[in-house]
């Protein structure tokens, strides 16, 4: 389809836009191009999604009689196999972050021995809760417990909860301060600020919470804009949110003043450290610079840490901790007169994995400080080889100052056209936009000998190729550019809401 001029049009006031769009889709024809367009654009990525089709067999109804497990063990060993030669050698950005094969025989084989177990059953699985309590202090310790606690009575100690992930954490700490607002000062149209970079997490929070969040613009470094983000603020405002370090190009938002400005106002101030919580500790340690971002500063009094990144356990825990037990309370849910019993639950889920709760604890203490420290080191010390390579590169730059994130883009080159090449050389990169730019979030698997120098090369002859063919067009290059400059965003929400559909087909 040919789009109409989308430079001219991106200049226009988002809300005229949106009306424009509403328009334009209202108009028959319109609306069954679009649909031809999209149809035709998804029908392209279905075989790509579903590899598997013509290889194993497909379910769309339970089998009458049930599979051997010999079988079935046999074609999911198959399956594995074939999905972990993507990332073992470390040509994938994040994704896995620890990968030997030890350390996951010795988390499997913790998972295997938990997995009945729901510490929603305290009674029956103790275990469970230990387990949990356990991680969340460790966790919390690593974070400035110590120093954060230091002469406090112990409702105001750090505390928090296992989640599923980061974006449970987040979700749950946001609904917390709604509801503290809520209650404590009548706030009943809340709105929480936090940089353009933050995590999406935060916009499905404000989403599923009835949250306005106000989004301010990062600075020329990328990092968050204090003074804007002083501006922001209302009397509506319940928390203010920086990141250690941001997922997009991994560096450390002003956490320092950010938490102060919600300090001296009384409101919270939230740290996601959902990336870097389990990194950050040992950089500083390891003598990186590190500037404070936990709850060694009074004003932070929420934080997100996942144990399935650099925490190095399975997927599926993350940890949501708070300043004090009362700002927790708010996260509870409690039902007291269902004829089911007395019923509570801190968290999202009802019952809730045992298996990956030891399996995240049980990480955690055979890694020990040591084990953290290494792997840091390992991943900071790669990081910095990328980086000097990577500013070696006159075609491409380096956004802002990161640590162990590294998000690069070119002020001559499409950028995506070098991804592309990448792409093709078994790389799979993370794709940004707003602006252009590509990341590769570095993990022990990058820090296997040869990988760091690989990448360089790789790289090199990406950026020469795509240099030496200005007019190649490249088949993903086009619609990552698109997808980044397209002005009708709510075309772009309606394709991604297709392409979920996509997902869920057999
Ligand atoms: C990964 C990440 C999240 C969300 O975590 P999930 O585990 O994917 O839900 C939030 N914030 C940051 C900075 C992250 O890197």
């Amino acid at each position: 389809m040919e789009l109409p001029n989308l430079d001219l049009l991106s200049h226009l006031p988002p809300r005229l836009l949106a009306v424009a769009e509403r328009y334009l889709k209202a108009i028959p024809g319109v609306r069954q191009r679009l649909d031809k367009e999209t149809g035709a654009m998804l029908a392209e990525l279905e075989g790509s999604l579903k590899p598997y089709r013509q290889q194993v067999p497909t379910f769309s109804e339970l089998p009458a009689h049930g599979r051997s497990r010999e079988e079935v063990l046999q074609e999911l060993e198959q399956l594995e196999a074939r999905e972990h030669e993507r990332w073992k050698d470390g040509l994938v950005s994040g994704a896995v972050y620890h990968g030997e094969d030890d350390h996951i025989a010795f988390v499997n084989r913790v998972y295997a021995l938990h997995s009945q177990s729901n510490p929603l059953h305290a009674d029956l699985w103790p275990s469970a809760t230990k387990f949990e309590a356990e991680v969340v202090a460790m966790t919390a310790h690593m974070l400035g417990a110590a120093e954060a606690n230091a002469g406090k009575p112990s409702e105001e100690h750090l505390c928090g909860s296992l989640s599923s992930g980061g974006t449970e954490s987040i979700m749950l700490a946001m609904k917390t301060y709604r509801d503290q607002a809520r209650e404590t000062k009548g706030i009943t149209r809340p709105e929480m600020v936090a940089p353009s970079s933050a995590h999406p997490a935060f916009d499905k929070a404000a989403h599923y919470f009835g949250i306005k969040l106000v989004r301010v613009p990062v600075g020329p470094d990328y990092r968050a804009d204090v003074a804007a983000t002083r501006k922001a603020l209302t009397r509506h405002t319940i928390v203010v949110i920086g990141s250690a370090p941001s997922f997009p190009h991994g560096v450390i938002d002003p956490i320092e003043e950010l938490s102060e400005l919600a300090r001296k106002r009384g409101i919270g101030f939230h740290t996601d450290a959902c990336l870097g919580g389990f990194v950050l500790p040992w950089a500083k340690r390891l003598g990186y610079p590190v500037p404070p971002f936990d709850f060694r500063l009074p004003g932070v009094t929420s934080m997100s840490a996942d144990t399935h990144k650099f925490g190095y356990a399975a997927k599926g825990t993350s940890v949501v901790l708070y300043r004090g037990t009362q700002l927790r309370s708010h996260q509870y849910f409690t039902a007291t007169e269902w004829p089911g019993g007395i019923y509570f639950s801190p968290t999202f889920s009802g019952s809730r994995p045992g298996g990956l709760i030891a399996a995240a604890w049980a990480t955690l203490v055979t890694l020990g400080e040591e084990g953290y420290l290494e792997a840091s080191r390992r991943i900071l010390e790669t990081a910095d080889t990328l980086k000097r390579g990577l500013r070696a590169i006159p075609e491409l730059y380096v956004l802002g100052d990161p640590l162990f994130v590294i998000a690069f883009g070119s002020h001559t080159l499409d950028i995506f056209k070098v991804m592309e090449r990448m792409s093709a050389k078994g790389w799979s990169l993370n794709g940004l936009h707003k602006p252009a730019a590509v990341h590769l979030c570095v993990t022990l698997r990058h820090t296997q000998p040869g990988v760091a120098d690989r990448f360089l090369e790789d790289l090199r002859a990406a950026v020469a190729h795509v240099q030496a063919n200005p007019s190649e067009e490249g088949t993903m290059a086009p619609v990552y550019g698109m997808a980044a400059t397209v002005p009708f965003r709510g075309l772009l929400s309606d394709l991604l809401k297709k392409y979920m559909d996509l997902l869920y087909k057999v």
